[in-house]
């Protein structure tokens, strides 16, 4: 009795109780579709298999707790409003707690904490991405642009990074950045569990943030940092504004007109933290029609049907070793089935798996991955 009464009160915690053991959540679950040849996920066992196996088998990357995307998926399917990759987060955190993990997400929740990204890069280098740009910091200008910490990072991304700079001038947008002070807004960190370095990032965001007073609008480039900034940040004062909401605004306004044809076949990969997490899909397809000589094209699996990526939850830091093929490979495979020239991203993590991609499978000559904003700064 006392044992069944326990295991109620870890359901709660879990935010597993009215689950009804319908499995839609694992009908939907992308992972299922890359390891066939595996048990599919089903949360009821999960929780079950984490607070009951060997640490060392919870600790693997291996074990399905850390290969999910936390893609939201299941949550959309679930008819009891059960949120299963709020189940896994909460499983994550209790790991977190007692320091079982693999030790690439050790390495992450380091990284964190020393250089406040997760990239395990120095601080310092936080200001390679905006070299020669000559840009206001912020609260010099109402508007602010948080770039986030792959755009800034990552070599490839510095691109996207600028051509969001070159889209906001041009549309002659007065706008500041938050430069070599910006720190990480914790978004990936949570979906791995660490709640408390979560809640550390986001009291000093906070802060800053609201701290200047001229600040009343801030840009994300990237939909995982927007997402936990509008839905995680409470008291936050300035509003926070994905991109892609933002340049649909000013096109629509007739603020920002993109003038050069860009005459290719397009389509587009929903972000899960966009769509899925924050139902905005239509700015970005409106900006993408509202280019000249562009075709857009849709995939057949779009907005909330969309595939997941595969680089969400934390799994930037974690491989499949048992996995037939990588998300991605099926998304750049419908691509091509489309003939299309090019997949148009909104997401710095979905620029990286769709291209990496691209990469395996060889198809450079054939296929382009690029971030709507480098479209419009073409445009
Ligand atoms: S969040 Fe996505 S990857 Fe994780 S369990 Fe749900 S459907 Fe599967
Ligand atoms: S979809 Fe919801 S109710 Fe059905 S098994 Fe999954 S969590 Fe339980």
């Amino acid at each position: 009795m006392e044992e069944a009464y326990e295991r109620c009160v870890y359901l709660e915690r879990l935010g597993l109780f009215g689950c009804i053991q319908c499995g839609k959540c694992t009908a939907g679950c992308p992972i299922n579709y890359v390891t066939p040849d595996r048990e599919p996920f089903n949360i009821r066992t999960l929780v079950y298999d984490v607070l009951n196996a060997p640490s060392e088998e919870i600790a693997s990357e291996k074990h399905f707790l850390w290969q999910c995307t936390t893609c939201a998926t299941c949550s959309l399917r679930c008819p009891k409003e059960v949120e299963p990759k709020d189940v896994v987060m909460n499983l994550r955190s209790i790991l977190v707690e007692d320091g079982t993990l693999p030790p690439s997400i050790r390495d992450v929740l380091k990284s964190i904490s020393v250089n406040y990204n997760p990239w395990g890069l120095g601080k310092e280098k936080r200001a390679e991405w905006f070299k020669g740009l000559e840009l206001k910091d912020a609260g010099e200008a109402e508007t602010c642009l948080y770039v986030g910490c792959t755009p800034a990072f990552d070599n490839r991304l510095h691109k996207l990074a600028r051509s969001t700079v070159a889209c906001l001038q041009k549309a002659g947008i007065d706008f500041g950045i938050f430069g070599i002070e910006e720190i990480c807004c914790g978004n990936e960190i949570k979906r791995l569990g660490d709640i408390w370095s979560f809640d550390a990032l986001r009291e000093a965001n906070t802060e800053v943030f609201n701290g200047y007073e001229t600040i009343k609008e801030i840009v994300s480039i990237s939909p995982h940092c927007f997402n936990t900034f509008k839905n995680e940040y409470p008291g936050l004062t300035p509003r926070v504004t994905h991109y892609t909401e933002y340049f649909a605004r000013l096109i629509a306004e007739g603020t920002f007109k993109p003038k050069k044809k860009v005459s290719k076949k397009v389509t587009y990969h929903d972000p899960c933290f966009l769509g899925k997490q924050n139902d905005i899909y239509d700015a970005p397809r409106s900006i993408l029609t509202s280019i000249k000589g562009l075709i857009f094209e849709e995939f057949d699996r779009n907005r909330e049907n969309s595939l997941c990526c595969e680089g969400g939850g934390g799994r930037m830091w974690i491989e499949i070793e048992d996995a037939r093929e990588r998300l991605a490979n099926i998304r750049v495979r419908d691509a091509v089935d489309m003939g299309v020239d090019i997949i148009a991203v909104a997401c710095p993590f979905c620029l990286l798996t769709l291209e990496d991609a691209v990469k395996a499978m060889d198809l450079e000559d054939k296929l382009q991955v690029l971030d709507i904003m480098e479209i419009l700064a073409q445009a």
